[in-house]
């Protein structure tokens, strides 16, 4: 598909809006594992609930200085149409957040207008792909606010993919400072309630050059975003095909794959590309080890539902620990159901009643069929999604957008 360029539409902001901080370097950042634990995940989302609401209150608001009046709305642009809204750059929000880390100094950065970074040809980055990426979204909620959905766990596994590709992680308070300013900055460009969000996108990059193998001697954190429409146009699941992936593999064990660094997703592509031309929406990935078990999609994780047990494949390395899969565990047990993160045989799956994904894109969708081999199981009715994959959507959408209380503590105003 053909991306529009994108120019940068604003070239107004002066400096004295730029939002500067300094981060001293983490001492704590080399502690960290792959996984953090579930008491440096607990110390960490109660971190960003304070620089939470200190930001709150203290930050002004640089959407406000554009002479709109309406601090938390802004103007709304004249050039979107709402409800044709895409998922791509069409719309790219017109601030960013970047910050740059050298040793020493640490990290310093800001708001910016959204527009080029300038590398040279020898940064690590270009060379040896020391990046990682993250994935989240705004939006407008039924109570009125601006909210986002569980921002710590971005940060943490931001700073877990960090560790594993030598990179020095944001801390959180600044991962978080980035993507709560980026929302305000730009929130004339988050669609009304129910028409879509603002996709954040963190970087974490080596942008410093270098030209023998090694890391980076500098780095940028960029989180920039673009206004999105609504996954599923008509509120609708809409069921996928999928197909059981059987020559290539995503991730083998002691690889990468549990990170979301940049260089995971470029190998999928011809997979996935074939996989389209033969009408599937995507592939399932098996174990690089055995050929056995289950994965996950290209860029979703995966569950298979057998009356009222739901299974996902575990966290063992090779997959990626999606926040909605995490929330879709919690969710799906509050509901009843019996959730198991376990081995699931690609042969078992073909005899569930039903599977479905999960991702930030499309929260929950509802897999219409998988095939293996030659053989093609349906679940369901052609056309309607499952039972399960609609009832945890509908309840999870539902908190993400405050139409249903929240007892989990997942949602965070922007304010
Ligand atoms: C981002 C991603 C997911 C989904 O993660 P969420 O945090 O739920 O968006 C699943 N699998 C892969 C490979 C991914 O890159």
């Amino acid at each position: 598909m053909a991306h529009p360029t994108c120019s940068s539409q604003l070239t107004s902001l002066s400096d004295r809006n730029a939002v500067f901080v300094r981060h001293a370097p983490s001492r704590s950042s080399n502690r960290l594992n792959a996984f953090p634990t579930q008491r440096q995940r607990q110390r960490l989302h109660s971190q960003l609930l304070r620089a939470s609401a200190i930001l709150t209150k203290e930050e002004p608001s640089i959407a406000s200085t554009s002479g709109s009046g309406d601090s938390s709305n802004g103007a709304m642009p004249a050039d979107i149409n709402w409800d044709e809204l895409g998922f791509g750059i069409d719309h790219m929000a017109p601030y960013m957040y970047r910050a740059t880390y050298h040793p020493g100094s640490g990290w310093e950065g800001g708001l910016e207008p959204y527009g080029p970074l300038q590398l040279d040809p020898s940064a690590q980055v270009l060379n040896y792909g020391q990046s990682v990426f993250e994935g989240m979204k705004a939006q407008r909620s039924a109570k009125g606010n601006i909210v986002v959905f569980r921002p710590d766990e971005n940060a943490a596994r931001m700073m877990a993919g960090a560790e594993r590709l030598s990179m020095p992680p944001p801390p959180p308070e600044l991962f978080l400072e980035a993507v709560l300013s980026t929302c305000r900055a730009n929130a004339h460009y988050i669609p009304p309630q129910g028409k879509g969000s603002l996709y954040m996108r963190p970087l974490l990059l080596g942008t410093g050059s270098i030209l023998g193998l090694g890391p980076a001697p500098s780095y940028s954190f960029v989180v920039y975003a673009a206004a999105v429409g609504a996954y599923f146009k008509t509120g609708q699941l809409t069921p996928i095909d999928l197909i059981v992936e059987e020559r290539f593999h995503r991730a083998a064990p002691g690889g990468m794959g549990g990170t979301k660094a940049a260089g995971n997703y470029s190998p999928v592509l011809v997979v996935q590309l074939a996989a389209k031309q033969s009408g599937y929406a995507d592939v399932v990935y098996l174990d690089a080890k055995t050929d056995t078990y289950l994965e996950e999609v290209s860029s979703c994780n995966i569950f298979v539902v057998k009356g009222n047990t739901i299974k996902t494949p575990p966290l063992a390395g090779t997959i990626l620990p999606g926040v909605t899969r995490k929330s879709v565990i919690q969710l799906a047990r509050q509901l009843g159901y019996e959730v198991q993160e376990t081995n699931v045989a690609v042969t078992e799956a073909m005899e569930a009643d039903e599977i479905f994904t999960t991702g930030t894109a499309v929260v929950v969708s509802a897999v219409g069929s998988l095939t293996h081999r030659g053989v093609r199981k349906q679940f369901g009715e052609a056309g309607q999604p499952t039972r399960t994959a609609l009832r945890l959507y509908e309840a999870l959408t539902a908190l993400q957008q405050e139409k249903a209380d929240d007892p989990f503590g997942w949602i965070v105003p922007v304010a």
